[in-house]
């Protein structure tokens, strides 16, 4: 079974128009350079992303068949109290999300996106878990928290309580106003050792600057896991030998039952198509020795595991 752990939908109004400028520059230019065009951002935005909406994730599933993936865990992103609220507000959003799952219901695995800090979370989040059938937490430290701050313990214990994952965002963020500090792995790794009965998934594995540091968390704490999302760009753009090195040596430091594939898409699938990205697990085409169980943990049992799926 192949899951992939992180990933949005592109459905107008869910994210901020300064969000947007942000990411358009950042992501424009991983374009160019991945597919060594030159195209203008906002060429990018209109040609590129515009076409990829897709309300109700029809076309993410005709996607994942293309590429053999199985499930998908998804969920949006919370940023209003960076950047304002977006005009489809977070509650609204993480109901659209639950939606799209009760129509792919053996596709897709909702989590609830939440900035602990908000009015109404805690209410929020009780109805998602109970009436919209939501299966883990999404939080982005990013936007203004620790987090090892009380403020996020009451996520922890939800998260214990009912017995689901936490998917917190480790690793950089683009040319917008997030912050970066409070999304190092080190800040997570307190987190998850406060509360060692809940799963944390970090997710891009903190990213290509950090990315020891959450190996790291993920070898002292039974509790800690990682996810592969963003390292699509690597991929694409390191010479092959030096990728699949690095792959087999967070496989030896962390163990394979930690690793879990993840796209983050929409973005990081223009660099790199979902199919190519399964493929450079399933076909990996180089002499560094990978078991065969070793892929098949990465690709979906070990998630399997943490998403407490039968
Ligand atoms: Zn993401």
């Amino acid at each position: 079974m192949i899951i992939d752990v992180h990933r949005h939908m592109v459905v107008k109004g869910t994210v901020q128009g300064d969000y947007i400028r942000g990411a358009q520059k950042s992501f424009t230019m991983m374009y160019r350079k991945s597919h060594h065009v030159d195209i203008s951002d906002k060429d990018f935005t209109d040609k590129v992303v515009r076409p990829l909406i897709d309300p109700n994730g029809d076309n993410i599933v005709a996607e994942m068949d293309k590429a053999g993936v199985d499930k998908s865990v998804i969920f949006g992103v919370d940023y209003g109290l960076v950047y304002g609220e977006s005009p489809m507000n977070i509650f609204d959003t993480n109901k659209h999300y639950a939606k799209a799952a009760q129509r792919h219901p053996d596709r897709f695995i909702p989590f609830v996106a939440i900035d602990p800090r908000r009015n109404g979370a805690l209410k929020h989040c009780e109805e998602m878990y109970h009436e919209w059938g939501m299966k883990g937490f999404k939080m982005h430290p990013g936007v203004g928290y620790m987090p090892y701050d009380p403020c996020c313990f009451w996520i922890y214990e939800k998260a214990r309580e009912w017995n689901i994952p936490i998917l917190i965002h480790t690793g950089g963020a683009p040319a917008t106003r997030l912050n970066w500090e409070y999304s190092c792995p080190r800040h997570a790794a307190t987190a998850a050792a406060l509360y060692p009965e809940v799963d944390f998934i970090f997710a891009h594995c903190g990213d290509v600057g950090w990315w020891q540091e959450a190996i790291q968390a993920a070898m002292w704490m039974p509790n800690v896991y990682v996810d592969l999302s963003l390292w699509q760009d690597p991929y694409v753009r390191l010479p092959k030998p030096r990728f699949y090195q690095w792959l087999r040596d967070i496989i030896d430091l962390a163990g394979p039952e930690k690793i879990l594939f993840a796209t983050d898409a929409p973005y990081p699938n223009l660099m790199c198509p979902l199919k190519d990205w399964v493929d450079a697990f399933r076909k990996r085409e180089t002499d560094i020795k990978f078991t065969d169980e070793e892929i098949h943990l990465i690709l979906g049992e070990a998630a399997r595991k943490v998403l407490r799926l039968k």
